[in-house]
C-alpha cells in the first residue's frame, strides 16, 4: 500500500530527528501533503494509526496541511486550481500545465520532548 510506505518513511524521519535531539518522544508533527499527491486521507489515517503503535510517534499530535493543487497553463498562462494531476487548462484545454503547488509531501516541523 502506497500510504503505508509513506507513513513508514515519515516515522523513519521522526525517529532520526528524535535520536539526534536525544528526545524521549515526539510531541507534535506537522506534515505537508499536497492535494495532488494522490494520498487518500482515509487510507493515510488508517496506515498512520497502525504504524505509530509502539513507536516514538505513538502519542504525537498530528497536524496535516494540504496545499491546494495549483497549475499554470503553459499555453495561455492561466493559473487555476487542479483537482487531479492531469487536469487540462480550463480556458484553452491545453494539457501542458506546470504544477505550482499540490505535490508537496514532507515533514514540515517536529516538536520533540
Ligand atoms: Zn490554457
Amino acid at each position: 500500500m502506497h500510504e503505508l510506505s509513506i507513513v513508514m518513511s515519515i516515522l523513519d524521519i521522526a525517529q532520526k530527528q528524535a535520536n539526534k535531539a536525544q528526545a524521549q518522544a515526539v510531541e507534535e508533527i506537522e506534515l505537508e501533503i499536497g492535494e495532488l499527491t494522490g494520498i487518500e486521507k482515509m487510507s493515510f489515517d488508517f496506515a498512520w494509526k497502525q504504524a505509530i503503535r509502539g513507536s516514538i510517534l505513538e502519542n504525537v499530535e498530528l497536524k496535516i496541511i494540504r496545499p491546494l493543487g495549483i497549475g499554470k497553463c503553459m499555453d495561455c498562462d492561466e493559473v487555476f486550481e487542479m483537482k487531479q494531476i492531469f487536469d487540462a487548462c480550463p480556458i484553452c484545454k491545453s494539457p501542458f500545465v506546470a504544477i505550482k503547488s499540490g505535490k508537496e509531501l514532507r515533514v514540515k516541523s517536529l516538536v520533540v520532548t
